[in-house]
């Protein structure tokens, strides 16, 4: 599958993206993960990213597109990617086409999750991270086995990401609306986007299978 996962943060998207992994071989790339692991590594690349991230802000195109198309010409995309956080910007997704069409490739549909705003300022809110691996619990749906462990890792490092306020959870639903929602619209138009109202993985398989099959 070579799809995009759109929909604002706390939608679920790195969940759902996770989940299609295990029906074939694609690769969940993750502009957030990939920046924020940059970050942690303190490269060149985190120390541009770092200030933009932390308010909530997006970082710039250009950075983006360069992380981009060298990962979308690695190896492992050779048998399908999911691509989570980007693009957010119009800017991205026409440059994506034009990628895209040099390396041959054709996206087989935009999954764009719909989730009311009240539902994501309280899982954002109650969101936790591992600093070591990152995966992600919740402080009500998902905690840890052990408290303040990582089931997956073994860390104690359980942490609230820094654009976990309140603060910057409101700035973030607002770039939202203002960049990445317009690209629905974007690609309602080149007849690829699929809404659900739900991040269950179930109705998602549903409504993707029918598009692709068409
Ligand atoms: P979210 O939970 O908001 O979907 P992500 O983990 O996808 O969070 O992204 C975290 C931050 O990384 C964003 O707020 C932004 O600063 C930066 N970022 C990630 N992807 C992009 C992108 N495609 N364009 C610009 N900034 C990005
Ligand atoms: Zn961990």
């Amino acid at each position: 599958m070579k799809i995009i996962l759109l929909g604002p943060p706390g939608a679920g998207k790195g969940t759902i993206a996770k989940a299609l992994t295990q029906y074939d071989a694609s690769v969940q790339i993750s502009t957030g993960d990939i920046l924020r692991a940059a970050v942690a590594a303190g490269t060149e690349l985190g120390k541009q990213a770092e200030a933009a991230m932390s308010a909530g802000n997006l970082v710039t195109d250009e950075l983006i597109m360069g992380i981009m198309e060298q990962r979308l010409q690695e190896d492992d995309c050779k048998a399908g990617y999911l691509l989570d956080g980007f693009p957010r910007t119009i800017p991205q997704a026409e440059a994506l086409q034009v990628l895209l069409e040099k390396m041959g490739e054709k996206l087989d549909a935009v999954l764009e999750l719909q989730i009311p705003r009240d539902v994501i300022i309280d899982r954002l809110t109650t969101r936790r991270t591992c600093a070591q691996c990152g995966e992600i619990y919740n402080v009500k749906s998902k905690p840890p086995k052990v408290d303040g462990v990582c089931d997956v890792c073994g860390s104690n490092e359980i942490v609230q990401r820094d654009d976990e306020t309140v603060e910057a959870i409101n700035n973030r639903l607002e770039v939202y609306q203002a960049q990445t929602a317009p690209l629905s619209a974007f690609y309602q138009n080149t007849g690829l986007l699929v809404s659900v109202q739900t991040s269950d993985l179930s109705p998602v398989m549903t409504a993707l299978k029918l598009k692709i099959d068409n």
